[in-house]
């Protein structure tokens, strides 16, 4: 691999202090090595008589015991006001959401979808079509026309749920486009033609009494993947799922009973269904929800004002309020907060320790995809932090890395995929299938789901080394890594190196053709607030990352860009600033932020 000696020897270790470790994981190699998915199975009781239902599981029981009168979901509008519902209140309003689903003549197994915001219609629709035994596919609600068809069409939606606006601009003009698509329910009705008034059914419908018994393999949730590689492969999960939410939920976010949790990702997502909804209403605690979008302000006033204590969110929020600076932060009273947690892109290691150095609390990053529908490699709270690793599999999880061959294939021998012990290569992140929140199948695209298990292993699409100690870190995605001179370079390093520069606000690398070294990196970069793009400035940060990366790794030319283009659950896309400079055709952009 590279010549330079990787994040791992430039950051020191954040060594945690044994108060802060819970009893539970005091001793983390002897958790993992006694961990069996049966043990987290009997930790959820089921259905009295057979059967697992996710939304049994997460409100069902609860509503039915002690947890009753606990507030589940705590909705934070606008203007800072909140609404919260009780676990019998999200119970009982779900339950009614299935009887409208009933008295509308929709099937078991039939699919509904939803184009909403972050509103209490979405969370009640989410439990209520569980509950009910069909399959549930969150839009994001930014989508536009096209990619609502796209999915809806892929999907087979039945039902939809949305709003008037959204309903105007993005569904009626595809509506003709739609056979399957029944019913359009309206949640701020009056309705409109072709549509019908939720707030009416619901008020007619009685409530559906019965929680489906539905078996683990039952198909409860369809999700579509991000875009970052390509078209949105829509990724399919089983009631049993909720399984492994329930276990991450416990060892990758230390959820327990009297937490206030926050998960910033929409549901539209599958971190903000797997991580918004499901983990924090199975383990009884009380799940914030923000009604609007991303401001640095907003976001630590809702910490301190909800007395957040465990907080999920993602790199590139974490480097907006980086840049809003060590003094914002300080001005809130963040004391609640015990624990902050990051998913989706590669999380900087510099990133990670000025979360130490703002709020006295690192970050700890990890690792999944749609496709694994829960946490796999994780930062633990028990364990040091090697600011820049993933982190180690989660109890349960065997994790390693297939070794490939030129062509970026696996290579298997005798039926066995090659791995790479080597902590100094780097190989495809694979994962033994057989865990409970994994995908079933790519709607539609068998070969393509067939393709993802070779030699014994799932294959994730990207690439990782992990180092003699068991941690894993993330190189790149097989398809943004760059080949330059017999070098893998992983973009991430190159952008992390790049973001420690005083100037840069964040960094995206991709490989251009070069007639000597194959590909040579070129690095795009954004300037921190009111630093003025100049030559010296750019000569001044291809000289730092130089002198940090070695010349055969550094970027050879770097531009800088107001905006780095990202996917609207948002991941830097690599693919398109490739595209533009090498003028090729920009492929699907369904996904693509629009740029603020
Ligand atoms: P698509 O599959 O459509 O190209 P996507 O892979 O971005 O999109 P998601 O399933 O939302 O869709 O994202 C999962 C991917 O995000 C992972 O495979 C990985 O590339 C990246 N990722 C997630 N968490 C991390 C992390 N902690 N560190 C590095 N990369 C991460
Ligand atoms: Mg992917």
């Amino acid at each position: 691999m590279t010549a330079d000696a990787g994040l791992a020897t430039r950051w020191p270790t954040i060594v945690k202090q044994p108060a802060a470790v819970p009893p539970h994981l005091a001793d983390y190699d002897a958790t993992c090595a006694e961990f069996r998915w049966d043990d987290a199975r009997r930790a959820l009781n089921g259905l009295p008589g057979g059967g697992l239902n996710i939304a049994h599981e997460a409100v069902g029981r609860h509503a039915a015991g002690p947890l009753r009168d606990r507030e589940a979901l705590r909705f934070v509008r606008a203007d800072g006001s909140t609404r919260s519902y009780s676990y019998a209140e999200l119970d009982g309003r779900s339950a009614r959401f299935a009887g409208v689903l009933r008295d509308l003549g929709v099937q078991p197994g039939d699919r509904v979808f939803s184009l909403l915001g972050r509103s209490p219609d979405l969370y009640v629709a989410v439990l209520g079509t569980l509950r009910y035994g069909s399959v549930f596919c969150p839009l994001f609600s930014a989508f536009g026309p096209e990619p609502v068809r796209q999915r809806l069409h892929l999907g087979g939606g039945r039902v939809l749920l949305t709003t008037r606006a959204y309903y105007r601009k993005k569904v009626a003009p595809v509506r003709d486009q739609l056979p399957a698509l029944e019913h359009v329910l309206l949640v701020d009705g009056p309705a409109e033609p072709g549509t019908l008034d939720l707030a009416e059914l619901m008020a007619a419908a009685e409530p559906e009494t019965e929680i489906a018994r539905t078996r683990p393999d039952d198909l409860a949730l369809l999700h579509f993947t991000s875009g970052t590689t390509g078209t949105p492969k829509g990724a399919m999960h089983v009631h049993e799922a909720v399984v492994a939410h329930w276990a991450t939920g416990l060892y990758a976010l230390d959820l327990h009973p009297g937490d206030v949790y926050w998960c910033t990702a929409d549901p539209g997502w599958v971190t903000g269904m797997s991580y918004g909804i499901i983990a924090p209403l199975v383990h009884g605690v009380t799940a914030v929800v923000d009604e609007e979008e991303m401001d640095a302000d907003r976001w630590y006033s809702i910490l301190a004002e909800q007395h957040v204590t465990v907080w999920y969110t993602a790199p590139t929020a974490l480097r907006m309020l980086m840049r809003a600076g060590t003094e914002r932060a300080r001005a809130h009273d963040l004391s609640a907060l015990r624990f902050v947690a990051s998913v989706g892109e590669p999380l900087n290691p510099e990133v990670v320790v000025w979360g130490q150095e703002a709020w006295g609390l690192p970050v700890h990053d990890n690792w999944w995809q749609t496709e694994t529908g829960g946490i796999m490699i994780a930062n633990f709270v028990a364990a040091d932090i090697r600011p820049g690793s993933m982190g180690r599999p989660i109890p349960g999880i065997e994790a390693a890395l297939v070794a490939r061959d030129d062509d970026g294939d696996p290579i298997v021998r005798d039926g066995a995929a090659v791995l790479v012990t080597d902590p100094e290569l780097e190989g495809e992140l694979a994962l033994r299938p057989g865990w409970p929140s994994m995908f079933r199948g790519y709607l539609n695209e068998e070969e393509r789901y067939r393709r993802c298990f070779v030699g014994g292993w799932y294959l994730t699409g990207d690439l990782a080394r992990r180092d003699a100690d068991g941690w894993f870190w993330f190189v790149g995605r097989g398809d943004d890594v760059i080949k330059s001179a017999g070098h893998l370079i992983g973009p991430f390093e190159v952008e992390s190196s790049l973001m420690e520069h005083d100037a840069v606000a964040e960094a995206g690398a991709i490989g251009v053709p070069d007639p000597v070294a194959g590909q040579v990196v070129k690095a795009f970069v954004q300037l921190r607030r009111g630093v003025e793009p100049t030559d010296e400035l750019r000569l001044d940060i291809l000289g730092f990352a130089r002198k940090r990366l070695g010349p055969a790794v550094a970027p050879r030319e770097i531009a800088f860009a107001e905006n780095l283009p990202k996917t609207r659950s948002g991941k830097i896309l690599r693919r398109l600033l490739r595209a533009r400079e090498l003028g090729l055709p920009e492929g699907d952009l369904s996904t693509l932020e629009a740029p603020r």
